[in-house]
């Protein structure tokens, strides 16, 4: 359990796909009494959205008008955008063949980080997995942590999650890496005060009680430097 403070806590987790951030990021938020933000399920609730509507992904300002426009509501095991339950629709292939496409546009990222930080304002902190967590949208977090498995790891865990075919899986995951480490807004990155934790040959539990015990120890260092 954390002490009781007034400062808001604020655990980014980001990490390439198939890490294991949800996982972990939920097992976290459990065991710290936090709630837990899923970026990712954002920008595939939009890209969903965009779909739906057959709107061609490379139209910016049509992406972005879903974006900004639709009510989205999200929480721990479900999300529904305009309405719509789109919680098992935003897993299946079209939406992750598409989503890094529809996450290189910014007018679409300014309209989400908005939401993501004021989701964490209402929601008084949170343990939030993305991307950018930690570089763009919650600079000042608690903690950062990345995490990363490798490939090989990464597309079996995809491939026992959903089926299909490692190798077909880990191309797929490799191409959106690709695409989400070198666009030019807001690139999947370590950032030089994150915590890298390898996640290939360590347990759940493992890796939550690894980080809980350095969210604790950043909470003695704060109090005792303030
Ligand atoms: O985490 P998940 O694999 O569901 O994310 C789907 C996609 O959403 C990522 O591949 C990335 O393109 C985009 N994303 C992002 N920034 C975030 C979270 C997700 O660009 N903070």
């Amino acid at each position: 359990m954390l002490a009781s403070t007034h400062a808001m806590i604020v655990i980014a987790i980001d990490g390439p796909a198939g890490a294991g951030k949800s996982t972990i990021a939920k097992a976290l938020a459990k065991k710290l009494s936090l709630r837990y933000l899923d970026t990712g399920a954002m920008y595939r609730a939009v890209t969903f959205a965009a779909l739906t509507r057959n709107l061609d992904l490379s139209n910016e300002s049509a992406i972005a008008k879903v974006a900004s426009e639709c009510v989205m509501l999200i929480d721990d095991d479900s999300i529904i955008i305009d309405g719509l339950d789109a919680t098992q629709e935003i897993r299946g292939q079209k939406v992750t063949r598409a989503v890094s496409i529809v996450a290189t546009n910014s007018l679409v990222r300014t309209e989400l980080r908005g939401r993501q930080q004021q989701w964490v304002s209402e929601h008084g902190g949170g343990v939030v997995e993305g991307r950018d967590i930690g570089s763009v949208v919650f600079p000042d977090a608690t903690l950062k942590v990345y995490l990363t498995a490798s490939p090989l790891v990464r597309a079996k865990r995809r491939v026992a999650q959903s089926g299909g075919d490692v190798e077909l899986i880990a191309a797929e995951i490799a191409e959106r890496d690709q695409r989400d480490s070198s666009r030019s807004d807001s690139p999947l990155m370590k950032t030089s005060d994150s915590v890298m934790v390898d996640t290939s040959n360590i347990d759940v539990n493992e890796v939550v009680e690894h980080i809980e015990r350095l969210v604790v120890a950043r909470q003695q260092n704060k109090r005792a430097s303030s």
